[in-house]
């Protein structure tokens, strides 16, 4: 599974070539068996060396997912066609051709090979011509090894090769759709991530500008319509440049981290609360008419001024201004700012620290 250019395995590869691999040895295994047991010795012969394989297998599937892949793959073709050509086709030995179909897009995909979907397709034309070749050869000819015995055994192996075929077709389904939904899990916690990240300020973890204006705008627009009243409160800190000039950028970032953690406990949760620019914030008071709203921002002006910064041994005083606007008394959305800007600068203009 991926999002983006990033593999995300939440089911290893490791594991699932491990599970590939036992069922192998269990197959060819119970091969050999029927083999010797119903004198069929090329086909004993041919598993005894497959067995031994897969089980050296088992100690690569770590290290060496492709080589273990492609033997696999060349082995399960060969001995499909072999055991065709040797019993026929009533076996359902042909039935690992199609399973070879499915196995082989998830792997060639969890491994990382270059171009997988084609280097899966190929390989499922080649699963599809010696299906198609067994079964016309099954057709045309009889099998070398032909016994009463075989006869009898033949819909019991049939139906084992089914259960097999389903078993791992089920099993492998079974993990597609856990990698499926753990990927969107995945995606869903990227999307919130990515989501907090473009409407957040880095810093101060308030809302950004950009969130803050498409809320005002929305806000404006319902006003227009149902006339619920709302205000904006401005707020600049007062010579924030001599922190930074005097002490460091770090300071400055440490006042900006205090004055956001104060807004947002003096500010009711449902209250909007901004990073606007530099050092200045936004609070959006819905359903607050002006005299209320000067209240209110009176209330952080004291707060603020009584507040104390600390900085490594230094305790700082902070004071801000303030410009309040309601959107009564604005002609449009631009105007509501420029109502609030003016007075903020009014503010600062008659020796700051005060709320206009
Ligand atoms: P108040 O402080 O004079 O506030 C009167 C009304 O102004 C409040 O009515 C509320 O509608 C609005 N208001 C005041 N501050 C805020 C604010 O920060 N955000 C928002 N969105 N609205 C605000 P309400 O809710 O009926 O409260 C009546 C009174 O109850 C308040 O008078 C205050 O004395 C007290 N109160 C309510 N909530 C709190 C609180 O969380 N802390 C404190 N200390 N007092 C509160
Ligand atoms: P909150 O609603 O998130 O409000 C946070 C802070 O904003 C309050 O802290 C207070 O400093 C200020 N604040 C909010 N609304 C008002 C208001 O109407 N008037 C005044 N004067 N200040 C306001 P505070 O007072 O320490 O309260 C902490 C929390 O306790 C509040 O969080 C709220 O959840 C609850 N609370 C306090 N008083 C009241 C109240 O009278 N009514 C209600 N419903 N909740 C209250
Ligand atoms: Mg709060």
């Amino acid at each position: 599974m991926s999002i983006g250019n990033k593999k995300i395995n939440y089911i290893s590869n490791e594991f699932k070539f491990t599970l590939c691999v036992i069922v192998c040895v269990i197959v060819h295994s119970s091969v050999m068996v029927f083999g010797w047991f119903f004198h069929v010795y090329p086909l004993m012969i041919f598993n005894i060396f497959s067995v031994a394989i897969y089980t050296l297998c088992l100690f690569l599937v770590k290290s060496h997912q492709r080589l273990v892949y492609y033997y696999a793959f060349v082995e399960i073709v060969f001995h499909s066609f072999v055991s065709v050509i040797l019993i026929g086709h009533d076996f359902g030995f042909s039935m690992y051709f199609i399973l070879l179909v499915p196995i082989s897009y998830n792997m060639l995909y969890s491994i990382n090979v270059k171009r997988p979907i084609l280097k899966s397709t190929v390989v499922s034309v080649i699963s599809c011509f010696f299906y198609a070749l067994c079964y016309y050869l099954a057709k045309t000819r009889e099998p070398i090894y032909q016994s009463q015995q075989l006869s009898d055994i033949t819909p019991y192996v049939y139906v084992v090769n089914i259960m097999f075929t389903y078993g791992i077709l089920g099993t492998f389904s079974i993990l597609f759709l856990l990698e499926t939904e753990a990927a969107f899990g995945e995606l869903n916690n990227k999307n919130k991530e990515l989501g907090i990240l473009a409407n957040t300020d880095p810093l101060t973890g308030l809302y950004n500008r950009r969130t803050m204006a498409e809320r005002i705008k929305k806000l404006y627009g319902d006003y227009k319509g149902n006339k619920t009243p709302f205000s904006l409160i401005i707020c600049d800190i007062d010579d924030f440049k001599r922190f930074n000039d005097t002490y460091g950028h770090d300071c400055g970032d440490a006042v900006l981290k205090s004055i956001a953690k104060e807004l947002t406990s003096l500010t009711r949760d449902r209250d909007y609360l901004c990073r606007w620019g530099g050092e200045e914030f936004l609070i959006l008071l819905n359903c607050i008419e002006i005299e209320k709203a000067r209240e209110i921002a009176e209330r952080f002006r004291t707060n603020i001024e009584k507040m104390e910064v600390s900085y490594n041994d230094l305790n700082l005083h902070i004071s801000m201004t303030f410009g309040v606007a309601c959107v009564v008394e604005a002609e449009s959305y631009n105007h509501l700012f420029k109502i609030a800007d003016e007075r903020l600068y009014e503010g600062k203009n008659s020796g700051k620290n005060c709320v206009k």
